[in-house]
Order: structure tokens, then C-alpha cells, then sequence
């Protein structure tokens, strides 16, 4: 397919390569990027089984970023998938009773976000800078609601010609999660908490984006540009496209399913970054029958799913599961334009309703063919809990509560016969040791790594190395800032890099 094919959601003026759309993360109009040629070509499933997990990606990555050379992929999937993962199979598909869970967690901060944010920094460091500045460098900044900013800084620490500021809401996160970063190494990084929760955050980033002046006065005073390493990147949207390919590829080796069978996945969801990548993987050939989006109490996209109104003025709820805390999902804004046959005046007219109303109303035709491939549901606190204890005492499998929003909606809902169905696990249990401790009924009050250590012995799991050893790692950063200081923090941050 031809290069330069990437341009907004809300309009077709741009003409961006993947490279370019990598390196400027967000469209100037505030859209995301796509590419109207996805699904032109497949990806051929016919020798899925026995391939390794880094073949499947070069063949993948290959088909969705075209200007990448095959050299460069190769390069950046070795990188990014290598000795770090404590798995081979990098994301392992296990059996769960009549079900299949694919682990997501095997990464160096045992969250799925390790699988787009290992390879972020390495497309970045093959892109080059849009016009003139040679000296330009990269700074992400992002807003994370706990994992990617953990996932994003162990990316990009010492990345060259990168840097890194991530901001978190303060006393949001699990204690484990505000350690993963504050303990982080690395010359070009900073973290700072925020006195706000986390769309206060990420929508302050997308400010901070949209400023014209800020990001002149970077470009002229410390060559910096700013990007971001959330989910709206296409350099972290792509890579989680594989994992449903390798999916695929473990249930053909295992004689679960016979080539071209159809599998449904189940995918707890915050900001629908993961499951739009099982549509993408579905349009480039993979025989997906139903994706499933699992929420937990902030059940926004259920309300969507079921009702075509995206209604954002609700109460904000925080929750054990908090990397699903989300009202406003962003990558739902791809799904929107693809599904209604790629019209970026139609997802403009939604988008503005959002930003001026908080609401937004799809066509009931949209909709209609919407639920035809998006099924839903949401599980509550107590749900999660039970789920938590379920798994544990039914298939001796031990879940985080992310993970457990996804379970307690697949075990609501009635199997397809001779439909294999695939529960996307997010994040290991030892990241919320305690909320799982609770709901296994062990020891929940001493600190997180008694929690850890209790939990190891009585479920015989082994607690991940990089998180037993965070309680002796030295904190580096206790910035605390308001809202409306980030932008300035990111200035100074700027200037170090
Ligand atoms: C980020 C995250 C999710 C939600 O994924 P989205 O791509 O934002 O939908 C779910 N579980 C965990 C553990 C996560 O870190």
C-alpha cells in the first residue's frame, strides 16, 4: 500500500506515513490517526501455528506500518521482544475450564501495557524529525491512571533522543503502582503526581498538546517536541494487534479451533486501546466472531453499547480496578470511524457534541452494526471480589481485578457452541496483591509485599521478581503539582532533557 496514507478521524487533509504519525502522536485537529487502506491487504493465517511470537509480529507490524523496511521491524521486535519477557511465547494463552485465558502480563512491569510500550521507543527512535530542527528531540508525556505510565517509562528510560514525563492522579494509584514509577531509573524521566483524578489528567495532557505556544516556545528554546505514549498512538495501538494473531496461532497448536473457526474475545476495557486492536487484527483476517467489552463500575461504553447515547456526565467512580476508571474512552473514536464507513464529518459532529455537551448519540443504523461485533457487560466492587475467589476456588487461577471485570462478564454470558472464547488478562495479581488478598479471604492489612508474600504461599504462585524487590528500591520523585501547573512542569522537564 502507498506511504503516505495516515490522516485524522475528523478529516482527510493530512497525508502522514506511520513514521510521521508515530512521532506527532495526535492530529492537529485533535482526531486520531488512521489509514483508510486498513484491511486491504491480510495477513495470512494459513501458517499461523508454530510461528513464533516475533515472526507473527513482523508479519503484522509489516502490513500496518508500510514504511517501516522489514530490516527496522526486525530490529525493533527483537528489541522489544526479548530476554525482558519472563515468558517465550511472550503472551501465553492458558486454559481456564472450557475458556482460555491469554496472559498479557510477562512483560518487565506485569501489565499488557509492556507489550505496546517495549516497542513505542524503538519506532520512535527510527522516526525523524517532520522539518528542519535535526536536533530535535522527542518528549512523551502522559497522564496514566497506573499502568502505562510504569509500561511507558520502563520503554523509554535512556532511550536516545527521548524523553519522558509522566503524570499520575495523586493517591489514585495502588501503592505498588506509585512505587513501579517513583523508584524509576533513568536519565531522561520525571514523574510527578497531581492533586486530580485521572480524565483531569489526561485531558490537561491534551491541553498541553494543543498549545501552540508552549509547544513554539519548546521547539525555539530546547528542541523538544512534545508526543504521547497513550493508547491514541498508532505506535502503541499496532503492536497489541499481534498478540490476537499469536492468540490464534496457540489454539491451532493446541487443537482448540481448525483454521478459518471463528473466536470470541473478551477484553476488560478502560480506554479501548486493547479491544480495537482484536477489530484491527479482525479486519486484516482474523476470524473473530465477537468482541467482547467488559467494564467495571464506570460503565460508560456499556451504556453506549446499549443504549447509542456516549453520555459522560456521570459520577466518576474509583475502583479496585483502576486503570478501567475511564469515562472518556479515546480509541473509541477509531472504532466510530470505521464502522461508519470512514466518514470523518460524522465523527467531527459526534466529537464536537462531546466536547460541547458531554453527550453524543450515534445513528441507530451505526449502532445497529456496532452490537453486531461488540457485545458488553460490567461487573460492580462486589463482583469483582467474588469473581476473584470464584476463579480461584473453580480453576485453582488467580486474577486481578481487571482481569475479574472480564471474567464475571464471560461467565455471564452463554458460549457460541464450538466457539472458543479468549479472556484478555491485563495485569498480574501480584499489582493489586491486596484487593486480591481481600477476595481470597487471606491476610489483607499489612503492607502490599506482606500481602505479596501471603499470596504466594497460599496460592503457590511465585511473586514477579520486579515487583518483590520494589520495597528496597530508592524513591526518586515526589513532585506533587495542580492541574493547572502541568503545563509549566512540562516546560521545566523540557528544559533538562
Ligand atoms: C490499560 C489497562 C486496561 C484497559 O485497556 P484499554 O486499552 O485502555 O482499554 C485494562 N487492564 C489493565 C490492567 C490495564 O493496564
Amino acid at each position: 500500500m502507498s506511504a503516505t496514507t495516515f490522516h485524522s478521524t475528523r478529516g482527510m487533509d493530512d497525508a502522514l506515513t506511520s513514521k510521521q504519525a508515530i512521532r506527532k502522536g495526535i492530529a492537529d485537529d485533535g482526531g486520531l490517526f488512521v489509514t483508510d487502506q486498513l484491511g486491504d491487504t491480510k495477513v495470512d493465517i494459513t501458517d499461523l501455528a508454530g510461528k513464533s511470537y516475533q515472526d507473527i509480529a513482523l508479519e503484522v507490524l509489516s502490513v500496518l506500518l508500510p514504511d517501516f523496511t522489514a530490516e527496522e521491524l526486525g530490529a525493533c521486535i527483537a528489541e522489544a521482544y526479548g530476554e525482558q519477557w519472563d515468558d517465550p511465547r511472550i503472551t501465553p494463552v492458558k486454559p481456564l475450564g472450557d475458556d482460555w485465558a491469554m496472559e498479557l502480563f510477562h512483560g518487565p512491569t506485569c501489565a499488557f501495557k509492556d507489550v505496546a510500550l517495549q516497542i513505542l521507543p524503538r519506532f520512535m527512535a527510527r522516526t525523524a524529525p517532520a522539518d528542519g530542527d535535526a536536533d530535535e528531540k522527542i518528549m512523551i508525556v502522559t497522564a496514566t491512571s497506573g499502568d502505562t505510565g510504569k509500561a511507558a517509562l520502563a520503554g523509554f528510560a535512556d532511550a536516545p533522543g527521548t524523553g519522558i514525563t509522566v503524570f499520575y492522579p495523586e493517591g489514585r494509584v495502588s501503592r505498588v503502582q506509585e512505587l513501579q514509577m517513583t523508584t524509576q531509573a533513568g536519565s531522561n524521566v520525571h514523574v510527578c503526581a497531581v492533586k486530580g483524578n485521572f480524565d483531569d489528567a489526561q485531558s490537561t495532557v491534551k491541553q498541553i498538546f494543543g498549545d501552540g505556544e508552549l509547544n513554539a516556545r519548546l521547539g525555539a528554546d530546547d528542541h523538544v517536541a512534545l508526543s504521547s505514549a497513550n493508547s491514541i498512538n498508532v505506535g502503541r495501538l499496532v503492536p497489541q494487534v499481534v498478540y490476537y494473531f499469536s492468540a490464534y496461532a496457540q489454539l491451532l497448536e493446541q487443537g482448540a479451533v481448525k483454521l478459518g473457526d471463528e473466536v470470541d474475545f473478551v477484553v476488560p476495557t478502560g480506554n479501548f486501546g486493547d479491544i480495537l486492536a482484536g477489530y484491527y487484527a479482525k479486519m486484516l483476517g482474523l476470524p473473530v466472531r465477537q468482541l467482547v467489552v467488559a467494564s467495571d463500575r464506570n460503565n460508560v461504553l456499556f451504556d453506549f453499547l446499549v443504549s447509542g447515547t456516549y453520555n459522560r456526565e456521570r459520577p466518576f467512580y474509583e475502583t479496585t480496578s483502576p486503570s478501567m476508571d475511564i469515562l472518556v474512552s479515546s480509541n473509541l473514536e477509531r472504532m466510530l470511524y470505521y464502522m461508519a464507513e470512514k466518514d470523518p464529518r460524522l465523527v467531527t459532529y459526534l466529537m464536537n457534541d462531546l466536547n460541547q455537551w458531554g453527550a453524543y448519540e450515534v445513528p441507530p443504523e451505526l449502532l445497529a452494526k456496532i452490537r453486531q461485533l461488540f457485545a458488553t457487560g460490567w461487573a460492580d466492587e462486589d463482583q469483582v471480589s467474588q469473581m476473584i475467589g470464584d476463579c480461584w476456588r473453580d480453576h485453582k487461577y488467580v486474577i486481578d481485578p481487571h482481569t475479574a471485570c472480564g471474567y464475571f462478564v464471560m461467565t455471564q454470558m452463554p458460549a457460541e457452541p464450538g466457539v472458543p472464547r479468549v479472556l484478555l488478562s491485563t495485569a498480574s495479581p501480584y499489582k493489586f496483591p491486596r484487593v486480591v488478598n481481600g477476595a481470597l479471604g487471606l491476610k489483607a492489612d499489612g503492607t502490599d509485599f506482606e500481602c505479596m508474600d501471603e499470596l504466594s504461599e497460599a496460592t503457590g504462585t511465585a511473586v514477579p521478581p520486579m515487583l518483590r524487590s520494589l520495597e528496597s528500591a530508592p524513591v526518586r520523585f515526589r513532585d506533587c503539582v495542580e492541574v493547572s501547573d502541568m503545563g509549566h512542569y512540562v516546560e521545566q522537564c523540557a528544559g533538562e532533557i
